[in-house]
Formats: C-alpha cells, sequence, structure tokens
C-alpha cells in the first residue's frame, strides 16, 4: 500500500478479493489525502498562514511548488487510481531553509504514517472466510 506505484494485484496468490479491494482503497485514500496535505500546505504558504516572514513563505511555497510539480503532484492534480505515483512520494520532498519550525517540510510531514497501517485481519473475519474453498487460506502464527 505504501509503496505501489499502480493498483495492487493478488499476483495469482490466494488473496481474497474484498482483501485487495481494501488494500487498493487504502492505498488511494492515503495517496489523495496526502495530495490535498500537500495543496493545502502549499495554499498556506501563498496566503501567508504558514511561514514566520515573506522570504520563509516565499522559499517554501516556492520549493514546494517545484517539488510538487517534479513528482506530478501539482498540475493536473492527480486523480485515483493514481498510476505511477505512491504514497511515500512525500519522502523525496525536502527543504530545511532556515530554523523555523514551517521551514522544514519534516516538520509538517511528521503526521504522516511510514509506512501506511496495514489492514487489520478481524476486518474479514466471519463470512467472508467461510466463502474460501477448502485450503485457500493457511494462517499460521
Ligand atoms: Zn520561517
Amino acid at each position: 500500500m505504501s509503496r505501489s506505484d499502480d493498483r495492487v494485484v493478488s499476483f495469482g496468490l490466494p488473496i481474497l478479493t474484498n482483501v485487495i479491494v481494501s488494500i487498493n482503497k487504502s492505498r488511494e485514500n492515503a495517496i489523495h489525502n496526502l495530495v490535498i496535505t500537500l495543496h493545502e500546505t502549499r495554499g498556506a504558504f501563498l496566503d501567508g498562514t504558514r511561514g514566520c516572514y515573506f522570504e520563509c513563505r516565499s522559499f517554501m511555497y516556492g520549493t514546494l511548488t517545484m517539488q510538487m510539480q517534479s513528482s506530478n503532484l501539482l498540475s493536473p492534480n492527480p486523480k485515483a487510481p493514481f498510476l505511477n505515483l505512491n504514497y511515500m512520494i512525500w519522502c523525496k520532498l525536502s527543504s530545511n531553509f532556515h530554523d523555523c519550525p514551517d521551514a522544514s517540510f519534516a516538520s509538517f510531514f511528521a503526521i504522516l504514517k511510514d509506512p501506511l497501517e496495514g489492514l487489520d485481519l478481524q476486518d474479514f473475519t466471519g463470512s467472508s472466510l467461510e466463502n474460501l474453498s477448502h485450503g485457500a487460506i493457511c494462517m499460521h502464527y
């Protein structure tokens, strides 16, 4: 989910369709939220709600805009299924203009998870597992 540049497929493994669907939904939601966060952060530098003074805002706005553009995150706004784009793209964005909390991408990307949290087995137990053919899945702990 974190590092796939495309929809995740089962590769012929006996993985339930609803698990694959959930993996792809989680991947797409994470990238969608990341894109929103980046655009909101860029907007905050532009409208002056982030950055400690004019040069700080200008540098950070320009740096973020250029890095988003070179990573195909700016225009056109990427849309699901986000082909050729993975969630960990934010790790490639970097800036450390000067010593203020708004001048380092690391500070506002700290809320992002690395890697994404996995799915919960409990979400797929019960009726979905009862539909498996015998021997299609084997869980040992
Ligand atoms: Zn600053």
